[in-house]
Parts: structure tokens; sequence; C-alpha cells
């Protein structure tokens, strides 16, 4: 492709698309075939035209959405109207993995063989090999199937996404998700439903032109089979919908679930009745929050001893302090719900399953931090979660609790969501900025911290969506009866997902403080003479022995062991996964995932992955070879630990790390 304007011309299908996001453009300068003198005249410059970059990211959407792939002529067209350089338009476009630049058909069916994935989908990939042909090729009647990093569906591995590119996406969507919301509310024995009396209005009717021009069709097949998959590549329509998500929480059909403070509410409401939130106590902590005001709710979430539940564990009273006193406004609240950590999806269920407790855990963290504008980064790979946030912030705005008047407070503030589009380092919370800007996904060097200067430059306050959830209890048990949970220095409860070798996959939610032998016996431990290793924090995260079970699930506890919460992934592996593979599959995912501006990560991944994969090779050559190739490794590690930008260098090695000094890998 040319990295400049060539003469390549969109089609009127990649016309249409950008033209719902953006509008029709005011002249013909803005990519048209006939341009008049007048035309030729008009220009915008300047502000004006800078201010529109955030839009790309949303148009590349719009066109791979209605096309299945970014032609140079749809891309020009999308540079013209926003004033971006062609060069720098193909640099981003290329940084997703979601996006194509080559010709590919309309259907795109993604297999995850990431590690919950990997064993019971590598019979999947190979009958899917016999019945569509190898991957990455297009397949008789319109569609190509293709090996994926993790989906965020680990409960029901294997798991797939269909994505359909056209017009007729809505009604796909809509249908699926119409049958899970339906199930939602009857699997849960709700008294509320989608038609309650003063509800939202279902969710078809949601009018927003710029999420229907960015609407693509897409069906969850979890778990896949082979037929399920073939059938669904002919038709993402006919796929069974997706179980409701209250499926993925197992603790919700047992006695202890009028005690869970984050997932009480998922499968008891209707995700789509705003009514039925209100009556399990939604939109009390904002009210709490408008009688205690903006000093008075920092002090109680910092009282509250809430920590960050991304893995940085950051006090979050002292970031909101920070940027409620920055003096250069606007603020704005990210919240950060690009989860891609392989086997996280805790996220996942929480917006599907209690959407609007994030929206107002969010209305709450912009009053306190004075922002009057929050970007919800939603990651890509999560259909059902974006329709249930889109319906639920429509709702949210008609009945006045968002806008310029909440709940007639006087307080002005409005959420935007913007989609990621399979970039892992995007979950990063400065590559966010760059990616909602129109920028390559790419980390920026700290300092300055997001709190003085964040997106587009201003103060921002940060957060994950499990984090921000866990403001609603804090308001509404208040500070001190929230620290009481939990230990002294992790308090609260902890959302933990569960999966692998286990009977009862999910998401688990417990106090701090409960050891991981106990969370694995209420997910249904795997025979102990099996059970090989527990992967703690996922890929960045770090491995623990058998022996280890008893190991306290508090930030202090782990780190006291040598290992990390991280994201809250506990993934039991039993003594039918060849570990060789997995760390080679933990070394791929890292490749394949940096973003390649700084040389330890760049290079340093490739060379983990060349020698994992000769230590694979020769599992049975010569000692001195493997001794040579696992101190390589540990050269290699540390210097993308010391020398990395951010922390996907400085973790990328903490997982082989683990398997070798703790599980006693290559030994
Ligand atoms: S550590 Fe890796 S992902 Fe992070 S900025 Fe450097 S190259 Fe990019």
């Amino acid at each position: 492709m040319d990295l400049h304007f060539g003469d390549s011309k969109p089609t009127d299908e990649e016309r249409a698309a950008v033209d719902a996001l953006l509008g029709p453009p005011d002249s013909a300068w803005e990519g048209s075939d006939d341009r008049t003198d007048t035309d030729l005249r008009w220009a915008k410059g300047g502000h004006t035209a800078r201010g529109r970059r955030d839009q790309l990211l949303p148009g590349l959407h719009a066109l791979n959405d209605r096309v299945g792939w970014i032609s140079e002529g749809g891309l020009d067209y999308l540079c013209r109207r926003l004033t971006v350089p062609p060069a720098e338009a193909y640099g981003v476009a290329t940084f997703y993995s979601m996006f194509s630049l080559k010709p590919r058909p309309r259907t795109v069916v993604r297999v995850c063989t990431d590690i919950a994935c990997a064993g019971p989908s590598a019979d999947l990939c190979t009958s899917l090999e016999s019945r569509l042909g190898p991957a990455d090729t297009p397949v008789e009647g319109g569609a190509v199937w293709e090996r994926s990093p993790c989906l965020g569906l680990c409960e029901r591995a294997p798991a797939a996404l269909v994505i359909r590119a056209g017009t007729d996406a809505d009604a796909v969507a809509a249908a699926a998700d119409a049958a899970g919301s339906a199930g939602s509310a009857g699997s849960a024995g709700s008294a509320g439903s989608a038609g309650s009396a003063g509800s939202a209005p279902p969710e078809t009717a949601v009018e927003r032109p710029a999420v229907a021009a960015e609407s693509g069709a897409y069906a969850v097949v979890a778990p896949a089979t082979p037929h399920a998959l073939v059938e669904a590549a002919r038709d993402p329509g006919a796929a069974a919908a997706e179980p409701a998500p209250v499926g993925a929480v197992p603790q919700a059909g047992g006695p202890g679930r009028d005690r869970l403070a984050l997932l009480h509410r998922v499968g008891r409401v209707d995700p789509a009745s705003l009514d039925d939130y209100r009556a399990f106590d939604g939109y009390a902590a904002l009210r709490r929050a408008f009688t205690l005001g903006p000093a008075g709710v920092i002090r109680e979430v910092t009282d509250s001893g809430l920590l960050g539940r991304g893995g940085a564990a950051f006090p979050t009273g002292r970031k909101w302090q920070a940027t409620a006193a920055q003096p250069d406004h606007p603020h704005y609240l990210v919240c950060n719900a690009d989860e891609s950590e392989p086997g996280t999806f805790k996220d996942r269920v929480l917006m599907e399953g209690d959407p609007y407790a994030l929206i107002e855990a969010m209305t709450i963290a912009g009053y306190a931090t004075g922002a009057h504008r929050g970007y919800l980064y939603l990651r890509g790979e999560y259909p059902r979660a974006r329709r249930r946030i889109e319906h639920a912030l429509a709702a949210a705005r008609t009945r006045g609790l968002l806008g310029p008047d909440v709940l007639g407070q006087g307080y002005a503030f409005d959420i935007e969501v913007r989609r990621g589009a399979g970039a892992y380092i995007c979950g990063e919370e400065t590559a966010i900025f760059n990616s909602v800007e129109g920028y390559r996904g790419e980390p920026r060097s700290k300092p300055p911290f997001p709190v003085e200067k964040g997106l587009f430059g201003k103060p921002t306050v940060v957060n994950n969506v499990e984090t921000l959830v866990n403001v609603l209890p804090v308001l509404t048990m208040g500070a001190e009866a929230y620290a009481a949970t939990g230990t002294g220095a992790s308090t609260g409860p902890k959302l933990f997902c569960v999966s692998g070798s286990v009977s009862r996959p999910g998401l688990y939610e417990l106090p701090f403080g409960a050891t991981l032998g106990e969370l694995l016996r209420l997910a249904g431990q795997p025979d102990p003479e099996r059970l090989r290793a527990v992967l703690l924090g996922g890929a960045a995260g770090g491995f623990v022995r058998p022996d280890e079970l008893d190991i306290p699930l508090t930030f202090e506890g782990t780190r006291e062991a040598g290992t990390t919460l991280g994201s809250g992934v506990v993934l039991a592996l039993d003594d039918s996964v060849p570990l060789p593979r997995v760390l080679l599959r933990i070394a791929e995912f890292f490749r394949d995932e940096s973003c390649g501006q700084c040389v330890p990560c760049r290079v340093g991944t490739v060379r983990q992955e060349e020698a994992l994969t000769r230590l694979l090779d020769r599992r049975n050559g010569e000692a001195a070879d493997t001794a040579a190739d696992v101190a390589l490794l540990r050269e290699v590690g540390a210097a993308m630990r010391d020398a990395s930008i951010c922390g996907l260098g400085q973790t990328a090695w903490n997982a082989v790390e683990s398997a070798i000094d703790r599980l006693g890998a290559y030994a």
C-alpha cells in the first residue's frame, strides 16, 4: 500500500461507512472526485484539522466492519476527512490485529489457541483444517478462519469469535443479545424483565449513528465444536445464543450469594433494565457521593484502602486526589476495559451482567476527580459487553443519570465508548491514551504521569473495571465496613478468574486473605495427585507448585511468596498439560504483542521464544545446550525487566522464570 494519497478511490460502501461516522463532508475537498474551484479554496487547518484525529480508530473500525478489510481507497478517504497523513494512518491500522489491510472474506472465524484454550482447541483446529482448509486461507462461501490470542472466554474453552462485516450486522447482534438477555432473566429467576414498566427502550431501539457505523456481526461460539464453527462461518446469525453471563459465576446459585459485594446482581437483574438495577441498590452510591461532595468521596475511598485491581495495586484514593488537585483543566476519566491478559474475563462478566454498576461507578469517579467526560476503552473482542454498555448508557442519559445535570445535582458528566481493535498493549494506561487519540497504541515514558498529563495532555485518572465497581460498596457500606473485609493491607473483596483443570471454571469473588487452596476447592480442584502447577496472574504472572496452595491471595501474601496476584487469573494445570508447550505459547504471545518501540522488549521477546523453541525441540538433547539456553533466558529476561519502558517487557519473562525456578522446568 502506498504511504501517500494515491489514485485509489473509495467504493460507495466505504464512503458510506465513513460518512455514517463523521457525517457528510463539509466540502468536496474532503475526498470527492469532482471538486470545484470553490472546494479548492476551502481547507481546514490548525486545531480544527487536528481536533478530529481521535476519530481515526473509530473510522478504521467503520471501514473494517462494513467491508471486512481496509482498502487503500477507503483509508485515503478517511485520511482526507480527518486531515491525517496516510502514512500515519497506515501505521495505526497495521498496529491492530482485528484490522486487515489486505482483501479478505467478510466472515472471519477467530479460534482461541491461548493458554486456557490450548488443549481443547488443538483438536478443534485440526478438525477445522480438514473441513475448511488451512488457517488464513479463504474458503468457499466467503469466510476465513485464523488462530487468535485469548478471547476472554476462558471459562467456556475452547472459544471462538465469528465476525461478519456488512450492514446487516446489527440485526444479527441484536437477535443474539435478545436471546441472551432473556436467558439471563429467566435463569436467574429475576422479577424484572426487559419490558419492565419505565425501563429503558429495547436495545434494538437505541439510535446512535456512530455506533451503527461501527457495528459488526458477531457470534461467540464457546465452547466451540467443529460443526458449530462451520455453521457459524456460513451464517453467524444461525449460531446458538450465548449463555447468560450468570453462567460464568458459579457462586450465583450458592447460599453465600447475598454476601457477594461485586457479583450479587449478576443473574439477578436484567442487565437491560435500569429499573431492575435501581431495585437492587442501584444509584444509592451515587446519591451518597453527592451528599459527601468530591472531597468526601475521595476521603472515603482513601480510608477504605482500596487498591487498584489491575495488577499494580496503586491506592485508588491517592490517584483520585492527585488528579482532582491538578490546576490544569479539563480533567478526564478513563476506564480501562481492555482486559487482554490471557486467562482474564472478569471485566467482561461485570459489563455483560451488571453494566449499570460500571456506569454509576464511573460517574462517581468523574465527580470526585472533577472530570466531566469519561472514556470507556472497551476490548474489541467483547461484542456483548459493548451492546450492554451502549444500551445502558442510552438509558442512563434518558433518565438524567448522565448528561448536563446528573440527578439534578448540577454536575455534567457523560461517557463515550471507545473500542479497542485487538492489541494487548492497549491495556497499558498510557497506550490507551495514544489509542484514543488516534495514534499507535504505544506506551509513553513516565513521568509525566497520567494524573498530570494524560489523555489529550490533560490530568487523567485511569482505573480498570473491577477497581471502579469496588467504589460502590465503599460508598454504600462506608469505608470502615469495607476496610474490615480482607486483610489490613489488602482490603475488600477480590475477583478471581479460575480456568484450566477445574470442574467449575468461572469468576469467583472472595475476600482478600482466602488461600489459593480454598479458591481451587471452590472451583472443583483437580485430583491433587494430578495437579502440576497453578499460573497466577496470567501470562505476566508466575507459576506456583501444588505444595504452595496455602499462599494467601492478597497483594502482600503473594509478594512474600515471590509471586503476584496480577489481574486475578488462576489457571490450574494438571499433568496432562505439556508445560514446555505452555511456556512457548506465553513467549509467542509476548513476541506478538510487543509494540516494538524499545529494543530490550522487541528483541528480547524474540530471543526468549527462540530459546524456548530450541528447548522444546531438544527435549532429550545435550544437557550442556539446555544449560546454555536457560542461561541465555536469564540474561535476556534480566535485560527486559531492567530496561523495558513498560510492564509488558518488564514482565514478559516472569512466567518462564518461575517455571524454571519453582517447577524445575528443563532441569
Ligand atoms: S516494553 Fe515492549 S510493549 Fe512496552 S513499550 Fe517497550 S516495546 Fe512496547
